[in-house]
């Protein structure tokens, strides 16, 4: 399964449930903020889980973690003009290739300041 199913599975599943389906940029302001602080909800379930040993449950939370990040980036992408989120992780995953750990201060280096920033 590819990003790209995630995000189009999530769009179609909100509009068949009749959720929140921004009209327009404030709209999908509000919507993103809804989806952060869900995305945090399900990152304190995993919490739980993972404090509670439910190993079984732990995949399940971890996905619902998945989907929501999925979502914001797709709010970003059609309402922030961002690119799709599968480009931004193969940057990300090329540039934590460059990055060396530095063993004294336990941290990895930021070579050109750091992702994004340069
Ligand atoms: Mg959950």
């Amino acid at each position: 399964m590819k990003i790209k199913d995630i995000q189009e599975w999530e769009k179609d599943f909100v509009k068949r449930k009749g959720l929140l389906s921004p009209k327009n940029k404030n709209e999908a302001e509000e919507l993103l903020k809804i989806a952060f602080l869900k995305l945090v909800e399900e990152v304190g379930e995993l919490s739980e889980v993972v404090l509670k040993k439910r190993f079984k449950e732990i995949p399940a939370e971890v996905s619902d973690i998945i989907i929501f990040a999925c979502k914001i980036g797709k709010i970003v992408e059609d309402y922030y003009n961002q690119p799709p989120l599968t480009e931004i992780l193969k940057k990300k995953i090329e540039y934590s290739e460059k990055r060396k750990y530095d063993e004294k201060s336990l941290s990895f280096d930021k070579p050109g300041g750091g992702f994004g920033k340069e």
